[in-house]
């Protein structure tokens, strides 16, 4: 059993997508372990995305990901991690494939509608920034 950080950005919730990217969580197989609808600070998108403080695009990144409210929630199953990166689909829309979350449904490598864990270490560190353990079902 696996516990994974997934977000539902700001153009997943402003286009009323919860229900159809959990939905497809569930079907293949995820719990949702806990979940929360929150509206980010600078400071906190700044924080989360810090290993790409120094990249050209984190300005963007943080200015998106403050945009309006997000939905985080842990994730539960069997190879967890990756099925949920699996479902996302690749980082830039364009090179998503179709039936992916990203490739149905996003915009733009900003507006890429959900964030995954990409390892059992983030996932950890992920999860924390969001939830206190009793928190977690
Ligand atoms: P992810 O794990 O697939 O979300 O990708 P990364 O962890 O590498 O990047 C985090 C987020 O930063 C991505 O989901 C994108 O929204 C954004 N991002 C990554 N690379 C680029 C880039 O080259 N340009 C821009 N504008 N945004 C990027």
């Amino acid at each position: 059993m696996e516990q994974t950080l997934s977000i539902i950005k700001p153009d997943g919730v402003s286009r009323n997508l919860v229900g159809e990217i959990i939905r497809r969580f569930e079907q293949a197989g995820l719990r949702v372990a806990a979940v929360r609808k929150l509206h980010l600070s600078a400071r906190e998108a700044g924080d989360f995305y810090d290993v790409h403080r120094q990249r050209p695009f984190f300005g963007d990144l943080v200015s998106f990901m403050t945009s309006g409210p997000v939905v985080a929630m842990v994730l539960e199953g069997p190879g967890a991690i990756a099925k949920n990166r699996d479902l996302m689909g690749a980082t830039n829309p364009k090179d998503a494939a179709k039936g992916t979350i990203r490739g149905d449904f996003s915009e733009s490598i900003d507006a890429n509608t959900v964030h995954g864990s990409d390892g059992p270490q983030t996932a950890a560190q992920e999860i924390a920034f969001f939830f206190a353990r009793r928190e977690i079902m």
